[in-house]
């Protein structure tokens, strides 16, 4: 059987947003991980538009797409093609779990929530000539004794990041508007792999450099300490995601950074608690976010702050108070978002509920523009202050200055480096991948995340203290 598994891109190659560095970082790995239960015997390929242009020119036995809010468009015009030609086409993903009736529109079957029982019964089905429309997830979903994900399918090459890997599913948390509570409706919304299996796949894996995917690498802190404690003398370097509360708790952060943590993503999202409880994101409230960010400094760990624009309480000078505390607490990365009611969220529906939502273009929810009605501020200083955020933390002048409130010159030296290659040197990026020289980056990204002296800091941050 020949089946062909596609991620269509997030945003347009010609649209003003596209950053080929930027969709060039993580391989497809949700559908590497469903190839892995095709049989030896069918020959399967994987494309991911962000990285290669689609050969839309075969016609395959099964055509499966992973579709998010911004490429469900593409993903639509592609299941649409392929249908013409009768092929097969399957669709999954969040956005079909969110919308499934539009979804099934375009598709002679999909699937709902995560796939991983049910792909495998939807293949038996479609072998035996009587697959189903919808193949809905909901009780015994778990990700052990899987198969091991199909990393040869993977065009290391054409990604920065190879070595992604995902070892768990969802987060123990509900954030109204976050996509996972939706996503994973019916069943268990965070469950983890074991730790001998997380450790088999990291050991096949080349280099040294690892990211974990997961929405909360220390969501399960018995796991998370076990994987630190057997992943230490494995000479491993690696990157993940996490939430202020696990970085104050215990001494689990102190264990990630033994084993090899570098680099974290934070969920600071906003520093109002009105806007926390608004947004059901209590784990965050009466947290010292100056506190969590010196503890990650000082254990040598570069942050990646992400923040929330346009909750109910933001008022006009969010901006620069976001990007001000950003910069004098040495974040080294931000990423900054407009709120986005994605479908199927509680946010969504209390906002269509209460007539806030202005559009259901969903190529407009990528996080970039407004779709609802604001409060506090207009959709305008909204976006405005969105684009001012980023231009004014990545401003040389911001980079040199939070690099130089690091304790240690080495420390400096990599948050400098390390934010101006992320976001100075677009055309250089851009070289290197028309070239194919992004695999020569991996060591270079390592040199980067290398261990770092530092001295417990004495350094007042400028805490925040969110009650
Ligand atoms: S902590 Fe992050 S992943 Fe978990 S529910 Fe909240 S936003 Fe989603």
């Amino acid at each position: 059987m020949k089946v062909k598994l596609i991620l269509p891109s997030l945003t347009e190659a010609r649209s003003a947003f596209w950053r080929p560095i930027k969709y060039s970082l993580f391989p497809p790995l949700g559908l590497a991980t469903l190839a892995a239960y095709l049989d030896n015997t069918d020959d399967v390929e994987i494309q991911d538009q962000h990285v290669e242009s689609l050969n839309l020119n075969d016609t395959p036995d099964l055509v499966l797409i992973q579709v998010y809010i911004t490429n469900a468009k593409r993903a639509y015009a592609i299941a649409r093609h392929y249908r013409d030609k009768g092929v097969y086409v399957a669709l999954g993903g969040l956005h079909v779990t969110s919308l499934p009736d539009e979804a099934a529109q375009f598709a002679d079957t999909i699937f709902l929530g995560p796939a991983e029982q049910t792909f495998p019964e939807f293949l038996k089905d479609f072998r035996a000539k009587s697959p189903k429309r919808r193949y809905v997830s909901t009780n015994g979903r778990t990700i052990q004794n899987q198969p091991p994900v199909r990393r040869d399918l993977i065009k290391r090459e054409k990604y920065l990041v190879p070595n992604s890997l995902v070892i768990s599913r969802g987060c123990p948390h509900h954030c109204d508007f976050c996509y996972k509570d939706a996503f994973f409706k019916g069943g268990a919304s965070f469950y983890t792999q074991r730790v001998d299996e997380i450790l088999a796949e990291i050991s096949r894996l080349p280099g040294k450099h690892l990211y974990f995917l997961d929405d909360h690498l220390l969501g399960n802190p018995r796991l998370a300490a076990e994987l630190f404690e057997g992943m230490r003398g494995m000479n491993r370097v690696f990157q993940g995601a996490a939430t202020v509360k696990s970085i104050l708790d215990g001494d689990l952060i102190e264990k990630a950074a033994k084993a090899g943590l570098r680099s974290l993503f934070v969920g600071f999202e906003t520093f109002s608690p009105e806007n926390l409880r608004q947004s059901n994101k209590s784990q965050n409230l009466m947290l010292d976010y100056g506190r969590a960010v010196r503890r990650l400094h000082d254990l040598g760990i570069m942050i990646n702050g992400s923040f929330v624009f346009g909750l109910d309480n933001d008022d006009p000078d969010v901006f620069k108070r976001t990007v001000d505390w950003g910069v004098s607490n040495a974040i080294t990365t931000s990423t900054y978002h407009v709120l986005t009611p994605y479908p199927g969220t509680r946010l969504f529906n209390s906002m269509e509920q209460s007539g806030r939502l202005l559009t259901k273009d969903w190529d407009l929810y990528d996080t970039r523009h407004v779709v609802y009605q604001t409060r506090g501020l207009t959709a305008k200083e909204l976006e405005d202050g969105y684009w001012w955020a980023y231009k004014e933390f990545y401003r040389w002048g911001n980079i040199f200055k939070a690099s130089f409130a690091h304790d240690s010159l080495q420390h400096q030296l990599k948050h400098l480096f390390y934010t101006g290659g992320w976001k100075k040197f677009e055309e250089f990026w851009n070289i290197v991948i028309n070239t194919g020289g992004l695999k020569r980056m991996l060591p270079l990204l390592e040199l980067l995340l290398c261990e770092v002296e530092t001295k417990k800091s004495d350094r007042e941050s400028v805490a925040i203290f969110v009650r």
